[in-house]
């Protein structure tokens, strides 16, 4: 064979290897890390938000995508690869997500016009894929006893399935303000408090910038978020440092223009009822 053929097959062969090359999800060492706690050196305890009484809630306008109207889960399905608690998961998942991603059907249950997290079920992601957008999301914390900080009717909402704002009962019930209901998870405290009790329902209404990259994968742009609870405003035009990680510092990550919603299971029957969204 010809000498330039040889190699030109050599190197195509080489190349096609690597893009079949399985992504490797790092695992992470739960039992050890128990040891250190990493994870409590990016919880902030202060500034604690004021409580505010928050305002009631709205119906969806008439040019809002749908995503759920009470009735069933056809706009969602379960992802195999969802969101990383370190950066070096999400890294992974956001290359497996690009060359690999499975789903399943979606296993959360529909009831009272309420879809509600089954735990152990999984998180539930949208078929639709946002960018820049105005998002709103009621959820419900329901009551529980024996439940404490972030154990508590924990779930989130992931924009882009990267970048939380938190769902947790934060009535009465001490957590790190940088985890709590309305936080951007470990980067934005809300500005108050504006949480119903367990038991009522409340209402994100999130304005979403993605953020941009240039073709070589470099920060143009960071993502930015105004957030309402309830009606009161609790994110004003916050920049995201990078996707929202349980574990250590963020930095961004390139990934595509749009990307579905992800809805988390945290162990917790949250609620949620009347998702819809408006691109921008
Ligand atoms: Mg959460």
């Amino acid at each position: 064979m010809n000498r330039t053929i040889t190699l030109t097959l050599a190197l195509a062969i080489g190349m096609a290897s690597v893009f079949a090359q399985k992504v490797e999800i790092p695992k992470i060492d739960w039992d050890g890390l128990q040891k250190t706690k990493p994870w409590e050196a990016s919880e902030q305890w202060t500034p604690v938000p004021k409580k505010v009484t928050p305002a009631y809630l709205t119906a969806p306008p008439s040019d809002a995508i749908v995503l759920f109207d009470g009735t069933n889960l056809d706009n969602w399905h379960k992802p195999k690869y969802s969101y990383g608690a370190r950066m070096d998961e999400v890294e992974a998942i956001i290359k497996a997500r690009a060359q690999q991603q499975e789903y399943s059907e979606a296993e959360w249950v529909v009831k009272d016009g309420a879809m509600i997290v089954k735990p152990g079920g999984g998180p539930i992601e949208s078929k639709q894929a946002f960018g820049d957008m105005q998002l709103h999301v009621e959820w419900l914390s329901p009551e529980t006893t024996g439940k404490e900080g972030q154990a508590y009717s924990n779930s989130g909402v992931f924009l882009m399935g990267l970048y939380e704002i938190q769902v947790l009962n934060s009535y009465e019930n001490k957590t790190y303000p940088n985890g709590q209901a309305g936080a951007m998870y470990k980067q934005h405290i809300p500005l108050v408090n504006a949480s119903r009790p367990p038991g009522e329902w409340q209402a994100y209404d999130i304005v979403f910038n993605a953020p941009r990259f240039d073709a070589k994968g470099n920060l143009e742009r960071a993502a930015t978020v105004t957030a309402f609870h309830n009606g009161v405003l609790i994110q004003n035009n916050v920049v995201l440092e990078g996707p929202c990680v349980y574990i250590g510092k963020a930095h961004y990550v390139q990934h595509a223009e749009k990307l579905p919603l992800i809805l988390q299971d945290h162990g917790d029957k949250v609620r949620f009822r009347n998702i819809w969204v408006r691109e921008l």
